[in-house]
């Protein structure tokens, strides 16, 4: 460890580690550090991801691809499927399911081949800064706080960023924004080779319940329940419910929980010499509670932007507003339409879901993407999904 770097990057989740290839590939010094011991585990994720999302970073490989995905299918309350193709689908992030414990270290792996150096067990426990401005991190490393400067920070520290709170930026989740989510790895199943989603209040009030392939015989069965929803059920009592119905053989083999911002975008993801990226920026899906090529996609942005700024020489926040710029007109836009309709869908009751799905009767949704199959769902509910209009104008 130096005592300064270009850039420091705090958490190496796939938003860091893209983050530090980048930046590393265009000649920075660059720092990466993870609190864990293991970078990917545990995992806190259903690991499903859209093939083309994925491909713009990374050739896929066998060794951290768990299933390869041939579309989804949607369940309403009353078990009404509405099925959908892989190609069709990938806004439901659909292609692969990753191994993440595998995917997440193979990224930082690439990062250090790249040239970044990578830190694990190492935790960022604050900022420094001068003049107001941020100048490097605070991080514990084998008992010891370390102060170590940069030109600038980067937070991709995930959905419990601290980051971004200590550098001033308000960050902060209502329980309407937090999908509370709880997953088990099952065995002793034969999942079939389609993401499966649940939908309905027996289910998961305010979210839905995944089934992801993982192999033959494995899946991620997973639930996110809206923070404001979850009532008095706990979301793995409700885990378990459904187990012993749909897959009364299974078995738990791992658990996880976590949490998922479903806020949409924030107002602001840059400061003097401080970006956030992935979780840290709430840059996830508020509809599905994808996030990983979201993160990927802000990582990159971040670093070419840290490129240009260290060219210059000036790390200011009118330098780094282009990140911001940049990250708004893209994955901005479409986090503010999943928001559109996430607010909508989680004030249906169970009798309009069964509506909508019923309402496609007859209609091939097998080659539909998501934005036709709305449209198609709109032109047969407008009084249900009127206030979606202006996605169809
Ligand atoms: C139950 C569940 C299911 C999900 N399913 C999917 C899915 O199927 N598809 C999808 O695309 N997304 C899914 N997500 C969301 C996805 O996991 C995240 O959006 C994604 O991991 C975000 O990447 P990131 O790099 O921003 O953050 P993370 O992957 O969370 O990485 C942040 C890293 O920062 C580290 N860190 C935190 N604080 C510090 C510190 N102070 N110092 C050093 N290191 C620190 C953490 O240990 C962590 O490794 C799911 C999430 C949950 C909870």
């Amino acid at each position: 460890m130096k005592n300064k770097y270009d850039v420091i990057i705090v958490g190496a989740g796939p938003g860091g580690s893209i983050t530090a290839k980048t930046a590393a590939s265009g000649g920075l010094d660059v720092l990466l550090i993870e609190k864990r011991q293991e970078i990917g585990d545990p995992v806190r994720c259903a690991e499903g991801v859209g093939k083309d999302a994925l491909k713009k970073h990374i050739e896929p490989d066998n060794k951290w691809i768990a299933s390869e995905i041939k579309g989804s299918k949607i369940f309403s309350p009353d078990g009404t499927e509405i099925k959908m193709s892989e190609d069709a689908s990938s806004g439901m992030k659909v292609g692969y399911v990753l191994e993440r414990k595998v995917f997440d270290r193979v990224l930082a792996q690439e990062a250090a081949m790249a040239g970044a150096e990578v830190m694990v067990k190492t935790r960022a426990t604050g900022l420094l800064r001068s003049n107001g401005k941020v100048t490097g991190i605070k991080a514990m490393y084998m008992g010891e706080t370390h102060n170590i400067n940069a030109d600038i920070v980067i937070g991709a520290d995930g959905i419990e960023s601290k980051v971004g709170r200590w550098g001033g930026i308000d960050t902060a989740l209502k329980p309407n924004d937090i999908e509370t989510g709880a997953q088990f790895l099952v065995s002793n199943i034969e999942p079939g080779d389609y993401n499966q989603f649940y939908l309905g209040d027996n289910y998961a009030p305010g979210g839905y319940l995944w089934v992801f392939p993982k192999g033959k015989h494995m899946a991620n069965v997973g639930l996110g329940i809206l923070g404001s929803k979850s009532g008095n059920v706990r979301a793995i009592s409700r885990l378990h419910r459904f187990l012993e119905t749909y897959m009364p053989k299974g078995k738990i083999v791992e658990m996880v929980v976590g949490g998922v911002p479903v806020s949409g975008p924030i107002k602001q993801t840059v400061a003097d010499g401080l970006i956030l990226v992935g979780d840290a920026a709430r840059q996830s899906d508020p509809l599905t509670g994808g996030g990983i090529t979201n993160a990927m996609d802000a990582g990159k942005m971040a670093a070419e932007v840290c490129i240009k700024a260290n060219e210059k020489g000036d790390y200011s926040v009118k330098t780094l507003k282009e990140y911001e710029d940049k990250w708004r007109s893209t994955i901005g836009k479409e986090l503010s339409k999943s928001l559109q309709v996430k607010n909508l869908l989680v004030k249906l009751n169970d009798e309009q879901l069964n509506q909508l799905a019923h309402s496609l009767d007859g209609i091939d949704t097998s080659k539909m993407e998501l934005p036709s199959l709305l449209f198609a769902l709109f032109k047969k509910n407008p009084k249900i999904l009127w206030e979606l209009k202006t996605l169809f104008v």
